[in-house]
């Protein structure tokens, strides 16, 4: 059976290992001069493959997506992933918040050996091959140095990704391609993303690129302790990134969305109060706010961002500001710096072996399906997972057609 396999990402690649250790003829395509450089960025802070969470609660934080990633999580779980990276000779560890990591942190010994066992299995890489779609007679169509290179395959795994940070790769012009094709494809969006905020121009010029560190973060009724980041534009980080899903939703129907911070979670409102409450003497509110209460200047400055240049001298109200500061968000940040992507090739558009519908021997694996998750090494799971599904299922296809 020869396969071709497009984007050699970990989707993509993952599909090339099932389907070349059963023996199929794989070669994968990707645009770019060389290969997973999406999972080569995710390793630069920490490659974190995936969660140690209960799998009932890890499924969950598929979100409307859960039903139909279920039984393909289960058939590739995380213990399953973490035993296939230590097969690759990275042993892993589960960090303090339960994120399961390789002990080398980055993803480049993992991928070197991966590349590695892929050739001996045969796997055929052709970089600088840009897929875009097929010809008259059904036959993939590739530009490669300015030439057209036409493919036939008995089978096609779409492991595209989807359309953020596109200099890596991922650009989402694969959208059009299966629109018109007749697949139902759900308008890509950011995920994990960062948000705008209209900054005053000094709070921009003086805190721009820096951390709001060991703050809480409201939105809805959820609360995420952590980090953020002041961007030009507004603000990112991994906090902004959990309630992101949310956020962007409520941007979506109503058009704005507050978040509020809590610059002191680790102290009660009484506590804060207790605090002010101590002689401030001759000190500019900002000196006694930072000897008090340890916070930062760029958090003294949230403050009067949030609650007017004048910061109250009134302990309640102050209490009360710290530990709630409402940032106004104007919108998500473009999709160029989210960390995943939202929306995709719908669910209902591919059958429970990930096949297109509208394409008999197509599948579609990865992140360029239709699901979201938080930052927790949910993303490289459920692409990792819906790679080993495509994979399989193709391959039993394959055993049904020839025992006929
Ligand atoms: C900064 C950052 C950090 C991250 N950290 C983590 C993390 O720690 N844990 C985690 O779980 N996830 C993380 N992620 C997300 C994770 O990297 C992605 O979810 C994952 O790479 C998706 O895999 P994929 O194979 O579906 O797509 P991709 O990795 O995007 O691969 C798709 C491939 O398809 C190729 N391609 C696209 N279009 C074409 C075309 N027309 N022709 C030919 N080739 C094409 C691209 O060049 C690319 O190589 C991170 C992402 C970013 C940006």
């Amino acid at each position: 059976m020869k396969v071709a396999i497009i984007g050699a990402g970990p989707g993509g690649l993952m599909a090339a290992e099932v389907l070349s250790a059963a023996g199929a003829d794989v070669t994968v395509y990707d645009r770019m001069p060389s290969v997973a450089r999406k999972l080569l960025i995710a390793g630069r802070g920490g490659l974190n493959l995936t969660h140690s969470e209960p799998f009932e609660r890890f499924v969950a934080r598929y979100g409307a997506a859960a039903p139909r990633l279920k039984p393909i999580l289960e058939a590739f779980a995380p213990s399953a992933l973490i035993a296939w990276a230590e097969g690759l000779g990275q042993p892993t560890f589960v960090g303090t918040s339960g994120r399961v990591f390789p002990k080398a942190m980055k993803a480049s010994p993992l991928l070197r050996a991966w590349l590695t066992r892929l050739e001996r299995q045969g796997v055929v890489i052709k970089p600088r091959h840009e897929w875009h779609g097929w010809d008259e007679h059904g036959r993939l169509l590739f530009a490669q140095s300015g030439e057209t290179v036409h493919v036939t395959a008995d089978a096609t795994i779409l492991a595209l990704g989807g359309a953020s940070w596109p200099k890596l790769g991922s650009t989402g012009t694969w959208v059009d391609v299966l629109r018109a094709r007749g697949v139902a494809v759900t308008p890509l969006r950011p995920a994990n993303c960062g948000f705008t905020a209209a900054w005053s121009e000094t709070f921009r010029d003086r805190f721009e690129g820096t951390p709001l560190k060991n703050i809480a973060l409201s939105f809805h009724g959820e609360t995420v302790r952590g980090e953020a980041l002041i961007t030009r534009a507004g603000i990112e980080g991994g906090a902004v990134y959990a309630l992101s899903s949310a956020l962007r939703s409520a941007l979506d129907h109503t058009g704005h969305a507050t978040l509020m911070v809590d610059l002191r979670p680790d102290l009660s409102h009484a506590d804060v109060l207790a605090k002010l409450a101590r002689p401030r003497g001759s000190e500019t509110v900002a000196n006694f706010l930072r000897k008090t209460l340890a916070l930062a200047p760029v958090a003294v400055n949230l403050l009067r961002e949030t609650h007017g240049k004048d910061l109250s001298l009134d302990a309640p109200t102050l209490a009360r500001h710290i530990k709630g500061a409402p940032i106004t968000l104007t919108g998500t940040a473009p999709i160029d710096r989210a960390i995943s992507t939202a929306g995709g090739v719908a669910l209902d558009a591919v059958d429970e072996n990930l096949m297109l519908k509208a394409m008999p021997n197509v599948y579609a694996v990865g992140e360029m399906l239709d699901w979201e998750a938080p930052t927790g090494g949910y993303l490289l799971q459920a692409t990792f997972a819906t790679a080993v599904a495509a994979a399989r299922a193709l391959l039993a296809s394959e055993r049904h057609t020839a025992s006929r």
